[in-house]
């Protein structure tokens, strides 16, 4: 009782020892990357604190690879960066350091404090600015959530668990630190957070921090779309993103972030579309395949697209004017949530357009396809369309005969050349798509 009482007027967490030694959690300085060590010893040789805290501690304990190393430190970016050969200060908002060893980055950062009563705010609560330094137990209050507030000392292999992130670890659950409603206003990106780290971790989001989730979802609209954006990207390329993606809609916040996505996976087609796209990219993550953004984004909206071309030829508008019509306008609403960049949504325009070239396969309409600079991309949806039950499988299955047969067979696999006849070509003005089919002259 007493105990408790003094751990609170401390601001100390009730639950857990503060300082637990290397027999209580296993974790050895040797399982740290050669970059994390090194910058923890020099820093430490200079007379600093320094800590490997964050997801690198909790993807250890998890026995799961880090993806990166984030380092607390005492030390202002100042007193750190000429400590390293190569070292750059970044950031405006809060300004950490970058050192390079060898083919490493580490991040290393300031311990800072959230004061709740110094941060600026949007009118909606979420915290626009805090940066002022201050100490590791400041520091770890800001953080979001238990396991991500483990600070990991590689001197003394003890770990600082301020909040009881390792016996939630070990229980295997998400808890946010302080009041959740509260810490999700600051910042409704963390409901994201919990989302991805829970699917990616197989982690339950404790009820108390899931419980706000469903009312607070609205509020990831008023987030600049450039952080939903980075947000989206890691937890679709998470090797989760199937179990990400049902995650989000449970808590309803898909619709904040992907506001067309529930009503494509209210079809069924749709929904079977998406679902194959999701599982074949966490596949392809899962085996260290390189995975395309463009694409992925191109298949979560591709339901939408072909909606809205299929509402404007309902209307007697041509197939090809219409699907071009149809890009727009899924694009532009879609970048008003989520930033999507130039780069991103010109190679979804190739992808989608791509699709009903497919259709021909006479002539040499086929050949010129297969030359295509994005032929792969576009075959490899058009796979996820046959799959779905969209289009005739022996369409796909005909695309992947052709493109890998030698010339002989390929000429007799042509069928007989039924489109419209070619005309002269125009280019279009507004035209985004690399290579436009002799069909769209
Ligand atoms: P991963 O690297 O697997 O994506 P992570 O937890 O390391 O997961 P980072 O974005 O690298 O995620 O963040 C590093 C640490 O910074 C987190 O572990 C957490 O302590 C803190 N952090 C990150 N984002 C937030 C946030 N929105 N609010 C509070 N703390 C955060
Ligand atoms: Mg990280």
């Amino acid at each position: 009782m007493i105990k408790r009482f003094i751990r609170r007027v401390f601001g100390l967490s009730a639950t857990a020892p503060l300082l637990v030694p290397r027999e209580r959690h296993g974790l050895r300085r040797e399982a740290l990357s050669h970059g994390a060590l090194k910058v923890c010893d020099v820093l430490r040789d200079a007379g600093h604190a320094a800590y490997v805290v964050g997801g690198a501690v909790r993807d250890l304990l998890l026995e799961i690879v880090p993806k990166d190393y984030d380092i607390a430190t005492d030390a202002r970016p100042e007193q750190v960066k000429p400590l390293f050969r190569r070292a750059l200060i970044i950031g405006r908002r809060f300004r950490l350091v970058h050192v390079m060893l060898g083919q490493e980055t580490v991040e290393v950062s300031t311990f800072r404090a959230a004061d709740a009563n110094t941060a600026e705010r949007s009118e909606h609560g979420r915290v626009l600015r805090d940066n002022v330094f201050g100490t590791q137990e400041e520091d770890a209050r800001r953080r979001d959530f238990t396991i991500n507030a483990l600070y990991f000392d590689p001197a003394t292999e003890q770990i600082i668990d301020n909040h009881g992130g390792l016996a939630d670890l070990k229980r295997r659950v998400l808890r946010m630190i302080g009041d959740p409603a509260t810490r999700f206003r600051e910042d409704p990106v963390r409901m994201l957070r919990a989302v991805r780290l829970a699917a990616k971790l197989g982690l339950s989001i404790e009820a108390g921090t899931r419980a706000p989730m469903r009312k607070l979802a609205p509020l990831i609209e008023h987030v600049p779309p450039a952080r939903v954006f980075d947000e989206m990207l890691k937890l679709l390329m998470s090797g989760h993103a199937s179990a990400c993606v049902r995650q989000l809609r449970e808590e309803g916040l898909s619709k904040g972030v992907l506001p067309l996505l529930d009503v494509i996976l209210e079809q069924p087609l749709g929904e079977r579309f998406v679902t194959l796209a999701l599982a074949q990219t966490d596949e392809r993550v899962r085996t260290e395949r390189p995975v395309s953004p463009a694409f992925l984004f191109a298949a979560l909206l591709w339901h939408e697209v072909l909606a809205a071309s299929k509402a404007r030829q309902a209307k007697g508008e041509r197939p090809l004017p219409a699907l071009e019509a149809a890009m727009d306008r899924v694009l532009d609403t879609q970048c008003e949530k989520l930033a999507l960049t130039r780069k991103l949504t010109a190679t979804m325009r190739e992808v989608w357009a791509m699709q009903p070239r497919f259709e021909h396969r006479g002539g040499q309409r086929p050949y010129r396809l297969l030359e295509a600079p994005r032929f792969r991309m576009g075959y490899d949806f058009l796979e996820i369309r046959a799959a779905s039950g969209e289009v005739n499988p022996e369409l796909e299955a005909w695309w992947r005969a052709f493109q890998h047969a030698d010339a002989e067979t390929r000429k007799a696999m042509l069928l007989p050349d039924s489109g419209p006849r070619k005309k002269r070509r125009r280019r279009r003005k507004r035209n985004e798509v690399a290579e436009p089919g002799p069909e769209q002259a």
